[in-house]
């Protein structure tokens, strides 16, 4: 939509979805996007990721991850995994720190939670932004808390390789009321909409055509409701194997 009116938000499946899943996961908020990749590249640049920023992320994961800081040329740095848990080792999170670095992606891969408190001391210290990769890992939980609220934003695919999916799509998560507004804008061109808006913060704002269509969106509603029982059912499957 390019003038500002409702449907900058999505149709009536988009945003139910969007209530659906940012209920189901505690976040205030939730954006439908079209694929997991769009998801991080917003969340990259609602972080305000720029050039010559550096983004700390892991390097065991699908290339997405470490891409979103591309496209605002930034650059991606790659810190070591924890082999307990697959996911970013904070001590090697905390070697990559410069005074450049603006943001770190953690990567909940297998469905295993990355050990998030140590990461978001370090964010906390250093004041970054933490975008959480959940692609692989829809309803895990750490220390009881599901995975894609722990950081600043979460992101989920619906591509048809993972735990649930609308073909393509995806989702992202986040409790920060301006940093939704921002996913929202990027997902919509950065458009015209920011007059009537009364849109403030664009600073660096490149937008794309991010939108999820309303029959991805009316299968995603399915897909969460059945969500938990395709997970108990892998579960089970794992072990008995
Ligand atoms: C699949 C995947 C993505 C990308 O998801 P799409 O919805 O296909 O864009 C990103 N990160 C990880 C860890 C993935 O497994």
């Amino acid at each position: 939509m390019g003038a500002w009116n409702e449907g900058f938000y999505g149709g009536p499946q988009v945003r139910a979805v969007e209530d659906e899943w940012a209920g189901a996961f505690a976040a205030r908020h939730a954006v439908a996007v079209n694929s997991a990749t769009s998801g991080l590249i917003s969340a990259a640049g609602a972080a305000g990721v720029g050039p010559g920023d550096e983004v700390i992320v892991s390097p065991y994961t699908m290339m997405a991850s470490a891409t979103a800081a591309l496209v605002f040329n930034a650059v991606p740095v790659f810190a070591d995994i924890d082999p307990r848990t697959y996911g970013l080792d904070p001590e090697s999170v905390l070697s990559r720190v410069t005074p450049r670095t603006k943001a770190i992606i953690v990567v909940h891969i297998f469905g295993q939670a990355t050990d998030m408190d140590p990461i978001m001391e370090i964010a906390e210290a250093h004041g970054l932004v933490v975008i959480e990769d959940c692609a692989q890992a829809p309803f895990a939980t750490y220390k009881g808390r599901p995975v894609g609220t722990l950081g600043h934003m979460g992101v989920f695919s619906f591509n048809h390789h993972k735990h649930i999916h609308t073909g393509e799509g995806g989702v992202v998560t986040t409790n920060d009321d301006g940093l939704c507004e921002r996913l929202q804008l990027i997902r919509n061109h950065g458009e015209a909409v920011v007059g009537g808006k009364g849109v403030a913060n664009l600073i660096d704002m490149v937008g794309f055509n991010f939108r999820m269509g309303e029959i991805e969106a009316a299968i995603a509603r399915c897909q969460l409701a059945k969500g938990p029982a395709l997970i108990a059912a892998r579960q089970a499957n794992v072990a008995y194997l």
